[in-house]
């Protein structure tokens, strides 16, 4: 099976570099001295027990060098997902498939709409990782994959999921994406934007009262929202898993904090805010999840005025 990820960053990296290991991967990213790294020197990836791994991969700026390929793996942050679904319709062959494993809700629809619906595959995936400089990730967190399949594609995909498991990926194969999609989304809007806004690496939220509410008030708002559009989650207590999380990750820092340290844009406009335009659209208030995006879209609006 031919691969090609798109966006090689922390995740990108990771996934790639260890599917390279079993199948003929090409990795594409925009960040020119990442992919020099790679390209000399091979993926060094620090495993969770600490040891350091060198891994070959080939690697590159160059759409048109990627060849085609039966199946690409979106990984940029969200405000490139439009961008990367570009790039990937000029090698995605006809009949492959498109997969995301991003955080947020919308990234399909974006890839769908450049791509095609009956090639956009979308999944959740609880690995986590961390650039740690050119050419250098840590893999930071390790946990099953779930994939959502339907009948028409369940042949193709039972073999991707064959690839990521001799890879070292748990997968599971899921015919509900909303539960997917959402189940994972309610964690981030519970934990991501509000790190953001207080700095604070997740365990904190569990740990600072006041925090703990804004933490509440925001899920119960996306709770709402989910049951007003039928979704099942995958867990009975939202609160209960957003707190859970946030308590085997306490010494992690949200993506959406190390956006904010780095004064780049961040993915609010698929977290929080996806819980606000679906709000909107049901009739259903969502004040806290506004609150939390208006703060993150100052903050992003600020990066260049910033005081130390
Ligand atoms: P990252 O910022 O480390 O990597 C994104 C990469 O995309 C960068 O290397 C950037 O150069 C590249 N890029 C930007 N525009 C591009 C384009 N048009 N085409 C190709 N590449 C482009 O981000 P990340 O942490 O790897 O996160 C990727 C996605 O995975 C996000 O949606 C994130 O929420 C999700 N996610 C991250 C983690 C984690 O632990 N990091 C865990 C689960 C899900």
């Amino acid at each position: 099976m031919r691969i090609a990820v798109v966006g090689a960053g922390a995740m990108g990296s990771l996934f790639g570099g260890k599917l390279s290991a079993v199948t003929e991967v090409t990795l594409l990213d925009p960040w020119a001295e990442h992919v020099a790294a790679m390209q000399r020197d091979g993926l060094r990836i620090v495993e969770l027990d600490g040891r350091e791994a060198t891994i070959p991969v080939t690697a590159t700026t160059d759409p048109a060098a990627v060849p085609e390929v039966d199946l690409v793996i979106i990984f940029v942050k969200s405000h490139a997902t439009r961008q990367a679904s570009q790039w990937a319709s000029r090698f995605l062959a006809p009949g492959g498939l498109a997969l995301t494993l991003q955080n947020g809700f919308g990234n399909g629809e974006t890839m769908a709409e450049v791509l095609g619906a009956d090639r956009v595959v979308a999944g959740v995936t609880s690995h986590g990782a961390t650039l740690l400089g050119p050419g250098r990730v840590r893999h930071a967190g390790c946990g099953p994959t779930h994939i959502a399949t339907r009948p028409e594609i369940a042949a193709s995909l039972s073999e991707v999921a064959a690839v990521f498991e001799q890879a070292g990926f748990e997968v599971h194969l899921s015919d509900d994406l909303e539960s997917l999609v959402w189940g994972k989304l309610i964690i981030n809007v519970g934990i991501n934007g509000l790190t953001a806004i207080l700095r604070v690496p997740n365990g904190q939220l569990v740990e600072i009262p006041a925090a703990g509410v804004l933490m509440a008030q925001a899920v119960a708002e996306a709770e709402v929202v989910c049951q007003a559009k039928g979704i099942s989650l995958p867990y009975d207590d939202p609160l209960g898993r957003v707190q859970e999380v946030a308590r085997a990750t306490a010494t992690n820092r949200a993506s959406m904090l190390q956006d904010v340290l780095r004064g780049v844009p961040t993915e609010i406009g698929v977290i929080n805010e996806a819980i606000v335009r679906e709000g909107k659209r049901l009739g259903i208030p969502t004040p806290i999840n506004e609150f939390i995006v208006t703060t993150i879209r100052a903050i992003e609006g600020s990066y260049a005025a910033r005081v130390s």
